[in-house]
């Protein structure tokens, strides 16, 4: 056996002539492709074409996955579209290459095989995947705003169908083996690599000259090409179904249909060059940039602990504590437990303690159902769940949630008896969503143990975890919590003590603000249309019904009470008289079958009574969607810019992540922060003062915004670190 070795890309050629390419980025943890990466893979044509006695190639990787994905640093320094579309198209040469050269290429895949590294797979004539649970495949560069610019649009519809392949690239979906296989994505499954290595070298001798389907002559798509009337069918009306979802927001979306339509209409190389066009709009796209910065960089950056306090050595949570086993109780008790730690859970009653263990069991119930897990697994979480109504068992307990009623006394009470129980060194923490943390802490008699942990509903699903700074909480404290939600697999970010903290403050001026318009005759149906072109998740009045309005009038009232308490005026927001009206006809909510919208079951439609109490003004009358569409984006965005200048928020990675995971701002945006610089600082002053002129001072900007302006500064953005 002959060797040469480059560093990331180990070569073994053996007696048969088979060569072996293994891929192993040195200082990586995960294949991407890198200069250090693509450089030597590029090699392997030469290798095929110049030397006569190989025989065929298998490529392979030494990590847990075969290739993650493209190198995004490498995407991020693109200058402009011409280099965009030069690098894209310089890639598929060498798998052009590959792929014609004659020679068998048999991909071995194994773990995550994505983006990059599936375009590569596609472009070997034989794929073999090692069937151990953990393979997933699938092109995700949607998810930040691009297409797959490496072969992706043109051969997964070429071997798997344009409606699949659309349907996954649009998705993003990572697909699992079974499905890769029977789907026609991949060839062959292998139980082990030994087997995969065995059946690549059979594949080989029994291949000696294999073309890929597109190549040869008869080559047909399956189930149609773009001409096909069943494709033409579901092309018509895709768009449209992809718009009613994204209010064109997301342009990939567009390319990424357009560049399979169109290149389903010519050859494989024609095709690769109508890729690579759309590939440079996408790049050069804002809402690229604006996803790369936020939802790369400044999400990675947090993960890897830019808002924890260094010096503190990491920690890990085995025995946790829940008081209060009500829904977010509940929802701590199951993800805590998820993470492997031991949980007690503990209520007034035990049958309110029983209850909140009922909500994993639940959970997990229908995982076992639909195949999801075991039995076994499930009841194993289980036993790690002890519901209870004794503090006693709470000895030994590294931290403490504590998710009691919404009640200053009731809080202050649970904490004393807890803190009865645990060591001095224990962690204790307020899941409280309004009430400030430094007030809470004066019941304990550690407040430099004492923190905000504020989870959102329902804690299963949501990404978020806010982690509340109080006055006298210590770094270590700090560090402990970051460290928990890290273990418990959620993002964690770090604001310091204030009034609804950071994301129930600005959540609160969207909501508001499409609350407002009604009492000014705006259209209903406008406001809450106007908060889905925004790229909301949810419109204003429908969020409201969620939360319920009731809630809202409670915290308003606390907030005027709070005020007065130490002599600060309060400030009445248009909408609150709305709210209060609507709440006092009993109409509080989804929760109650009526709100701003009458629920039937399943269905729900605006209560027609909205326009007796706030008539609609006459059509020439109503605003314009924009500027709907722009009051609710200035009013958060300006709040949070607010935030940053009164210290609430430390950094401008968690303004813009906890906006997106938070309450669900606009993602292809970039956060709320992002979302200033995009628009433009000067611009966006420019701006909040006409909205200010027209709507109230609420819309003045906020004076960091106005001294940036001055000197033309802008918030970091995520970048490629140097
Ligand atoms: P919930 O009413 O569903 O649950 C509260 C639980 O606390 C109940 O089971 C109750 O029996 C128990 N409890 C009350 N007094 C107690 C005591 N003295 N000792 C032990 N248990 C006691 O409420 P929830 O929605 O789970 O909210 C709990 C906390 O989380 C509140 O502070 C709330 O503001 C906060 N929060 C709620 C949400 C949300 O969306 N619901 C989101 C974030 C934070």
């Amino acid at each position: 056996m002959s060797n040469s070795n480059s560093n990331a890309l180990k070569i073994e050629r053996g007696a048969d002539g088979i060569v072996v390419a293994t891929m192993d980025l040195p200082g990586h943890s995960m294949n991407v492709l890198n200069d250090d990466l693509a450089l030597p893979l590029a090699g392997l044509a030469d290798l095929l074409e110049s030397d006569a006695s190989v025989t065929g190639l298998i490529l392979t990787s030494a990590k847990k996955d075969f290739l993650a994905g493209a190198d995004v640093d490498r995407l991020r320094r693109l200058s402009g579209a011409q280099e965009a579309f030069d690098e894209s198209m310089r890639f598929k040469a060498f798998m052009r290459r590959l792929e014609k050269n004659g020679k068998p290429v048999v991909a071995v895949i194994q773990g995550m095989c994505l983006g990059g590294g599936l375009e590569i797979a596609m472009g070997c004539h034989w794929r073999i995947v090692i069937d151990d649970g953990k393979a997933k495949l699938g092109l995700p560069e949607v998810k930040l705003g691009l297409l797959p610019g490496g072969g992706g649009t043109q051969r997964l519809p070429r071997l798997v169908g344009m409606q699949q392949a659309v349907q996954w690239m649009l998705e993003g979906t990572e697909v699992r083996a079974a499905q890769a296989l029977s789907s026609g994505l991949v060839n062959e499954l292998a139980s082990s690599r030994d087997e995969a290595m065995a059946k690549a070298r059979a594949w080989i001798a029994a291949n000696k000259k294999p073309v890929q389907p597109w190549d040869a002559p008869k080559f047909r798509y399956p189930g149609g090409d773009s001409r096909s009337p069943a494709v033409v069918q579901m092309l018509a009306i895709a768009p449209s179904i992809a718009a009613a979802k994204s209010w064109g927001n997301y342009p990939a979306i567009n390319h990424i249909m357009s560049s399979v339509f169109e290149g389903g209409l010519t050859d494989i190389d024609r095709g690769l060059e109508i890729e690579s066009r759309y590939f440079a709009a996408c790049a050069e796209s804002q809402a690229s940039k604006n996803l790369i910065g936020t939802l790369w960089y400044q999400l990675g950056a947090i993960k890897k602990g830019a808002s924890r306090p260094s010096g503190v050595a990491r920690s890990e949570v085995k025995k946790l504590g829940i008081l209060g086993a009500g829904m977010m109780g509940a929802g701590i008790a199951y993800v805590s437990a998820k993470a492997g730690m031991e949980v007690v859970l503990l209520d007034t009653s035990q049958e309110a303690a029983d209850k909140g263990k009922a909500y994993s069991k639940d959970i997990l119930d229908k995982a076992v159902k639909k195949g999801k897990s075991t039995a076994d697994k499930r009841d194993a979480l289980l036993a790690q769940i002890t519901p209870t109504t004794d503090y006693a068992l709470l000895q030994g307990c590294d931290l403490v949630i504590e998710a009691v009623f919404e009640d200053r006394g009731i809080k202050a009470d649970v904490t004393k008896k807890a803190e009865a129980q645990l060591a001095a060194s224990a962690v204790f923490a307020s899941n409280t969503s309004t009430l400030p943390i430094t007030g809470l802490a004066e019941a304990s008699a550690r407040p430099e143990n004492f923190i905000g942990l504020h989870f959102f509903s329902p804690v299963d699903k949501m990404p978020l975890v806010e982690i509340i700074v109080g006055a006298k909480t210590s770094p270590e404290t700090l560090a402990r919590g970051f460290d928990y939600v890290m273990q418990i697999g959620k993002t964690p970010i770090v604001v310091n003590d204030s009034r609804g903290f950071y994301t129930s403050r600005v959540f609160a001026t969207y909501v508001m603000e499409g609350i407002a318009m009604l009492a000014e005759g705006v259209h209903p149906r406008s406001i809450e249309v106007a908060g889905l072109q925004a790229g909301m998740p949810m419109p204003p009045l429908a969020l409201q019904d969620e939360v319920t309005l009731s809630l809202g009038v409670h915290v308003a009232d606390q907030t005027r009470k709070d005020l007065a308490a130490v002599g600060i005026p309060y400030k009445e927001h248009p909408g609150e008289r709305v709210l209060r009206q609507v709440c006092e006809l009993g109409r509080v909510g989804k929760k109650a079958g009526k709100g701003f919208y009458n629920y039937s079951g399943s269905e729900k439609s605006l209560w027609p009574g909205l326009a007796d109490l706030y008539p609609v003004k006459a059509m020439n009358e109503q605003p314009e969607q924009r500027e709907l569409i722009d009051r609710m984006m200035f009013a958060q965005a300006n709040e949070t810019a607010r935030c940053l200048q009164e210290g609430v928020l430390r950094s401008v990675a968690d303004a813009n992540i906890g906006s997106i995971f938070g309450w669900g701002f606009a993602p292809f945006q970039g956060g709320a922060l992002q979302f200033i610089n995009s628009y433009g600082v000067p611009e966006f002053v420019a701006r909040s003062r006409e909205l200010a002129v027209r709507h109230g001072e609420r819309f003045e900007p906020a004076a960091l915004l106005v001294t940036m302006a001055e000197k033309g500064e802008r918030f970091e953005e995520g970048q490629p670190a140097e």
